[in-house]
């Protein structure tokens, strides 16, 4: 049986590739990668048809899993990356990306119409995305740059601070409402970014920056990797105000699969039903429409069920949905369609 095609809001897979060193990145990408999430064996197989590759430069100093399993805990904010690191960081792995693109394992696309046609030849279709801006100079000549490279996606931090607004820390039990919203350089990069077909990503981002994107942007909200703050009260996840936000823009969420994210009691922990992850998807499809609902799986970035494992257990998830009374045609909006909806609304 030909498994139900999906597009994937989120993941972490060029970090793990840069992680790996070594001169021939690409092809642990394509042949295969063990102790990875994705690889492009297992991405056909499963049925993955392309999804958002995120270009997330990590904290230079201290240990990152320390930092994000502080779930929970009063975990404070890594500190702030400095461009010239978040640069080369930067450039590496979208030389990565283009190097798999090169030995044909992908192809970035720079708008909706090239999403279709390399879903439709049968390649993966890759979406540039930067997971905070730091890389990102306040006269925007960078963006220039990466924008002509194939960026078509910028989450405006991860969990700490930078030039343009204030990410939320890993920390349960809170609202996401900590910290000061968009400096000035954040609001010209919202209207930047509109103005030349750039998605923005609302995921990592506080609320005082949410609500300032809000009033500046005019394209659809959008948060990659995310999940019900009702269900699971992480400050990553989305507060009722925000999913409300993000219908009233016809805009979209992703449902992040990181255990701590959909647990109610914020553990990471492998032992997550699969169910669990359909409650959050209930929960999304009633705030948003049918419309506003996809998949941000944050795989190669997280721990995930362990029913779900790696990418060729996404399957599961879809049947779950089938299980549970959506029908083929809905599921198959959550799984691709709406992603390329919004990517055509925001970018063209
Ligand atoms: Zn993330």
């Amino acid at each position: 049986m030909t498994p139900i095609p999906f597009f994937d809001g989120h993941n972490d897979t060029l970090l793990k590739l840069l992680e790996a060193q070594g001169p021939n990145q690409e092809r642990l990408f394509i042949d295969g990668m063990s102790g990875a999430h994705i690889d492009l064996p297992r991405a056909r197989s499963a049925g993955m048809a392309g999804g958002f590759f995120a270009i997330f430069p990590p904290p230079l100093k201290g240990n990152l899993s320390s930092v994000i399993a502080g779930a929970g805990q009063a975990s404070p904010l890594p500190p702030d990356l400095a461009l010239a690191d978040a640069q080369a960081v930067t450039l590496g792995m979208a030389s990565i990306l283009m190097r798999i693109e090169k030995a044909g394992g992908v192809a970035i696309c720079r708008d909706a119409a090239a999403v279709r046609a390399s879903i439709a030849s049968g390649v993966l279709a890759a979406i540039l995305h930067i997971e905070g801006a730091e890389a990102i100079d306040t006269e925007f000549r960078s963006l220039d740059v990466l924008y002509a490279a194939g960026l078509r996606s910028i989450g405006l931090v991860w969990s700490r601070a930078n030039a343009f607004g204030t990410g939320v820390p890993f920390r349960h039990n809170v609202d996401p409402d900590i910290g000061p919203g968009l400096s000035d350089a954040g609001k010209h990069l919202v209207r930047a970014c509109n103005s030349m077909g750039v998605m923005l990503d609302l995921s990592h981002l506080n609320a005082a920056g949410f609500r300032d994107v809000a009033a500046i942007s005019d394209k659809p909200l959008v948060a990659t990797h995310s999940n019900v703050h009702a269900i699971s009260p992480h400050a990553r996840n989305l507060t009722a105000w925000q999913l409300a936000a993000i219908a009233e823009s016809k805009g979209m969420v992703g449902l992040n699969f990181a255990t701590g994210f959909l647990r109610p009691d914020g553990v990471m922990r492998a032992d997550t039903e699969i169910e669990l992850m359909v409650r959050h998807i209930d929960a999304l499809v009633g705030a948003l429409g049918e419309d506003g609902v996809g998949l941000g799986s944050d795989f190669d970035g997280a721990m995930v069920p362990a029913a779900i494992a790696d990418v060729t257990g996404v399957p599961k998830l879809l049947q779950a949905l089938l299980d549970k009374g959506y029908g083929e045609a809905l599921v198959r909006k959550i799984a691709l369609e709406n992603w390329v909806s919004v990517f055509e609304r925001t970018v063209g």
